[in-house]
């Protein structure tokens, strides 16, 4: 009898817990968003540095709320995570970027940015699938960005996962590179077709040797896995100019646009 009492009050306890447990306004909030259309996509387009050509466009979530104001998508995906809301949030994303795609250029592509929770989820893509087969989009026009520390998280399976992906014509590229820790031990063992390197490497590499040997450096590494690499955070000429000299075409950053809404971007061409 005591044990029983004892394991009821335990069980009370949880249960009285996580109903006392107040959500904070952002996870009340948050859970509403979808639903009243307040995330939106802003667009940032990677370009060719030599020439300014748009080669295709970062998608990249903002959410206005009208008491909370903007919040930050690196803040709100950490709570939407949490909250296992990701889902949710992804695929509505992913269809309207779908959409916008449409109106592109065929030589456009789409590189759309994929959570821990997405990638590890097999049914999340192929839900994913379906919205290009829905808006008869090839693969081959879109590119998920995973992030090194997602792909740490679970090697084995990402490297899996990841392959499948590119076998369905998907490009991969591996986000946020030189970011994390241990970078170096475990690119050899993923299938990507694109590298970005980090900005933190970029903001030094006008008055720092060390930042530009280390960009030297990837782009080698680059060169020597065939793949393509994206610099991110260009914010200035000089560092596009220097970045050119490394060897460096395709590149992101303030320098070129700033992330904007679909309507700010115009094609002449069909
Ligand atoms: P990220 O994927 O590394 O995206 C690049 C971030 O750098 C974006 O911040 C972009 O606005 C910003 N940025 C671009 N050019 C420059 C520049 O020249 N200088 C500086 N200082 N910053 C620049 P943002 O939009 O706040 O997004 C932050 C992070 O949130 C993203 O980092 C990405 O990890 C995540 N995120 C954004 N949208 C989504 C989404 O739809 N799904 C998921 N899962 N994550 C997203
Ligand atoms: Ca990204
Ligand atoms: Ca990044
Ligand atoms: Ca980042």
């Amino acid at each position: 009898a005591k044990n029983n009492a004892r394991g009821s009050s335990i069980i009370f306890s949880e249960k009285h817990e996580q109903i006392i447990r107040k959500k904070s306004l952002i996870e009340l909030a948050l859970g509403q968003s979808v639903k009243k259309q307040q995330i939106k996509i802003y667009y940032q387009p990677i370009v060719d540095g030599q020439n300014g050509e748009i080669l295709g466009f970062e998608s990249l979530a903002r959410w206005f709320h009208p008491e909370l104001g903007q919040i930050s998508p690196e803040q709100f995906i950490v709570t939407a995570e949490k909250m296992g809301m990701v889902t949710e949030i992804t695929l509505y994303l992913f269809e309207q970027a779908i959409q916008d795609l449409k109106a592109w250029p065929e030589r456009i592509y789409l590189s759309f940015n994929l959570s821990v929770h997405d990638v590890i989820n097999r049914a999340t893509l192929a839900q994913l699938g379906s919205i290009l087969d829905k808006y008869q989009i090839p693969t081959n026009r879109v590119q998920f960005e995973i992030t090194e520390t997602t792909m740490m998280s679970d090697l084995e399976h990402c490297s899996n996962i990841t392959k499948e992906l590119q076998q369905q014509g998907f490009l991969i590229a591996l986000d946020d590179f030189g970011s994390g820790y241990s970078s170096l031990s475990y690119i050899h063992k993923l299938a990507f077709d694109t590298l970005k390197i980090d900005r933190s490497f970029v903001q030094n590499i006008q008055q720092d040797a060390r930042s530009r040997g280390v960009v030297k450096t990837i782009l080698e590494l680059c060169s020597s896995f065939e793949v393509r690499c994206t610099v991110e955070g260009v914010e200035s000429k000089e560092q596009k100019d220097l970045l050119l000299e490394l060897g460096c075409r395709n590149m992101q950053g303030y320098h070129f646009y700033r992330p904007a809404p679909f309507e700010y971007f115009k094609f002449d061409e069909p």
